[in-house]
């Protein structure tokens, strides 16, 4: 490689980094004013028990649509907000509209659905943060084992005896707990059974080629079994093809999520969908812990 070379794959290399680094600063303005000026929507997603190829539950997935910006995909601009305090905005508008929307389908004869909310780390670490949830579930009336909070694993190892303290808080409240992207938090395994937890997410990542990798069909598997052997859950997510439900199904994983059901999608073009595939009662996963 010649000098010159170097020089410019360099000043392409901060051109790039300046460009992402404005286009980062306008999301971030963009940004702060996208919940007041309504821009922001939860779509939702099916839960499907293997069982009974019965949708459980639904999980909200954050969707922002700037007149500016047009969609912005969550894994762009989550983790620009979790940067701030406008998380903690954000994550309780979601919570408070994901909880409303499950106790309005319930009332038109979804009984029993259960609502799954991802928090951030730094939302479910706010001081206050179970009242919060507590005070959202008398608002809307929504049963609080209907509810199920999603947290990262990551978000679970940071400090283990804080997140304990508050995973029994919310289990005192009847609140469900999932481990969200499970398998790719590079942590111990060891936190697991100090946690109150109800359910594990088998992350995409090894759903994916499930059918044909040996090594992530053996991580499902062991995910699975582990989880088990703990006494709690397992909802598969990612799920694409129906030989990769066959595999989940065959290892005993109890639920599944993912685009061989539905994408994600606005509440109104959901319901008919939950109707056709009516749940029974609320899924739950109780262990003691
Ligand atoms: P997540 O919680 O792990 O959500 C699952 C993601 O996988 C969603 O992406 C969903 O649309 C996508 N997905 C579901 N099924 C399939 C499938 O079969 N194939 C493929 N390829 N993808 C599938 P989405 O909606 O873009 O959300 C990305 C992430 O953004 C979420 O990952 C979550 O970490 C975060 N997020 C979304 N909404 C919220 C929110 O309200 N609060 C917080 N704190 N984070 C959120
Ligand atoms: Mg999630
Ligand atoms: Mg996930
Ligand atoms: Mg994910």
């Amino acid at each position: 490689q010649t000098k010159s070379e170097g020089r410019n794959s360099y000043q392409f290399y901060s051109i790039e980094m300046h460009a992402r680094a404005v286009y980062g600063q306008m999301l971030e303005s963009h940004l702060l004013q996208a919940l007041e000026r309504g821009e922001l929507d939860l779509h939702y997603q099916p839960q499907v028990s293997l069982s009974g190829q019965e949708v459980v539950g639904v999980e909200a997935l954050m969707r922002w649509t700037s007149p500016a910006l047009g969609k912005v995909p969550p894994d762009k601009f989550i983790p620009l907000a979790e940067e701030s305090e406008l998380i903690l905005r954000l994550g309780e508008w979601a919570l408070r509209t994901a909880c409303r929307q499950a106790k309005a389908w319930q009332e038109a004869g979804l009984e029993g659905l259960r609502m799954a909310v991802n928090v951030s780390g730094r939302q479910f670490r706010q001081p206050g943060f179970a009242e919060l949830v507590s005070g959202i579930l008398a608002e809307t009336g929504l049963a609080p084992r209907c509810l199920e909070i999603e947290l990262t694993e990551s978000c679970l190892v940071d400090n283990p005896r804080e997140v304990q303290t508050i995973l029994h808080r919310l289990r005192y409240l009847g609140i469900q707990v999932a481990v969200d992207d499970f398998g790719t938090g590079y942590s111990s395994l060891s936190y697991l059974k100090l946690f109150p937890l109800d359910r594990i997410k088998i992350d995409r990542s090894f759903v994916r080629d499930i059918d044909n990798d040996p090594d992530d069909a053996a991580i499902a598997s062991a995910i699975i079994a582990m989880a088990h052997s703990l006494g709690m859950q397992v909802i598969a997510e990612g799920v694409e093809t129906q030989s990769q439900l066959d595999f989940l199904g065959g290892r005993g994983c109890e639920e599944v999520q993912g685009f061989l059901y539905s994408r994600p999608l606005p509440a109104a073009e959901l319901t008919g969908f939950l109707h056709d595939r009516r749940p029974q009662a609320c899924g739950e996963a109780r262990r003691a812990g």
